[in-house]
C-alpha cells in the first residue's frame, strides 16, 4: 500500500535502521523504543492484523522473532524480552501494518505493564471457556 509507512520501509523508500531483511520479511529499530535495540518484525506483505495474514507467513514469522530475541539479548546485554503485538485501535495499534515489536529487558528496569484482572463470576469462566472452544 502506497501510504502505509512499513510498507514503504519494506521497499526502502523511507530509511529505517533494518537489522534483518529476506523475501517476506524485514526487521527494523522501532523509532521510538521502549528500550535500547526495541524491533519491530514486519511481514512484507500488507496487512493489518495477525489475523489477515496466511498461515505460511505467520509460520515463519515466530522462528524469526527468537532469532532477532536471541541477536538483541547478545547485543544489548539485555537478559530478558518481551514480544507484543497490537490488533485494532482499541489494542493500542498505531501503525495498520501487521508487525510484532521484539523489546530488550532488563531486571529494573523501570518498565510496567499495569493491568488490573477483571473478575469472573461463579460458572462464568468456564462457560466462557466453553462458548470460545466452540468457534476454535
Ligand atoms: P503499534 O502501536 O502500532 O503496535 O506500534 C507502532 C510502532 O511503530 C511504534 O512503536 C512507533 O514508534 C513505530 N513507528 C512508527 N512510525 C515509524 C517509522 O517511521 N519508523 C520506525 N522505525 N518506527 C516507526
Ligand atoms: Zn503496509
Amino acid at each position: 500500500m502506497n501510504d502505509c509507512i512499513f510498507c514503504q520501509i519494506a521497499a526502502g523508500t523511507i530509511p529505517a535502521a533494518v537489522v534483518y531483511t529476506d523475501d517476506d520479511f524485514v526487521a527494523f529499530l522501532d523509532i521510538r523504543p521502549v528500550s535500547a535495540g526495541h524491533l519491530l518484525l514486519v511481514p512484507r506483505l500488507h496487512a493489518e492484523r495477525l489475523t489477515d495474514l496466511p498461515d505460511a507467513v505467520l509460520a515463519r514469522e515466530l522462528p524469526l522473532a527468537a532469532r532477532l530475541a536471541r541477536a538483541i539479548l547478545a547485543t544489548t546485554g539485555a537478559t530478558d524480552f518481551n514480544l507484543f503485538n497490537t490488533n485494532g485501535a482499541a489494542s493500542g495499534q498505531e501503525v495498520f501494518h501487521h508487525h510484532l515489536h521484539v523489546i530488550p529487558r532488563m531486571t529494573g528496569d523501570g518498565l510496567k505493564v499495569t493491568i488490573t484482572p477483571v473478575a469472573y463470576g461463579p460458572g462464568e469462566a468456564a462457560e466462557l471457556a466453553g462458548r470460545i472452544a466452540a468457534r476454535v
